[in-house]
């Protein structure tokens, strides 16, 4: 039918949760427009955009995707952001062991303050710096793990596993019952 409820085309709220400059702009951009931009050392100001994906058992899923313009930095503004997400990527950075102390802030918060049916991906994001990796992709596995989370490492600059973040994430969506 079309609408919100119909289990053969699902539309959900996604938004990206991570400490700045992490790479969830890019990680956007690289799914929904197959570009990466080097130059670009803020967050593009548009903050909404969509993508959708049809899985191999014919149904499809609409993302309407929300990125913050750097309303990351302030916790306080967070709540109004995810609320009635169906789905958070939290990202960080593999060279950085601060942006993934901070994503596991973002995974506590959401399970206290999120959708409870919230479906949630630890990402480690910019996997083609690997020589200047600092943390360790069986760490994001065991956390990842240990919350029920899905896990993968991407590189919005190479695209690597971008379009199977958003795959998983759709095959893991809860389906209405119609
Ligand atoms: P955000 O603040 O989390 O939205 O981060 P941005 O998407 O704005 O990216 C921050 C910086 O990281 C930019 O300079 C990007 O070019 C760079 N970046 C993003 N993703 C990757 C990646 O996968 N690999 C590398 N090497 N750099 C990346
Ligand atoms: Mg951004």
């Amino acid at each position: 039918n079309g609408g919100a409820n119909d289990p053969k085309n699902l539309r959900v709220k996604l938004v990206l949760l991570g400490d700045s400059g992490v790479g969830k702009s890019c990680i956007v951009l690289r799914f929904v427009r197959g570009q990466f931009d080097p130059t670009s050392k803020v967050t593009i100001g548009a903050s909404f955009l969509s993508q959708t994906i049809a899985l191999q058992d014919s149904t499809t899923v609409k993302f309407e995707i929300w990125d913050t313009a750097g309303q990351e930095r302030y916790a306080a503004l967070a709540p109004l952001y995810y609320r009635g997400a169906a789905v958070a990527i939290i990202a960080y950075d593999i060279t950085s062991p601060e942006s993934f102390h901070k994503a596991q802030y973002w995974v506590k918060e959401l399970q206290k303050h999120g959708s409870p049916d919230i479906v949630m991906a630890l990402v480690g994001n910019k996997a083609d710096l690997n020589e200047q990796r600092e943390v360790q992709t069986q760490d994001g596995i065991d956390y990842a793990e240990k919350n029920g989370m899905f896990f993968i490492e991407t590189s919005a600059k190479t695209a690597d596993n971008i379009n199977q973040l958003f795959e998983e994430i759709a095959k893991r969506l809860p389906r209405p019952t119609p």
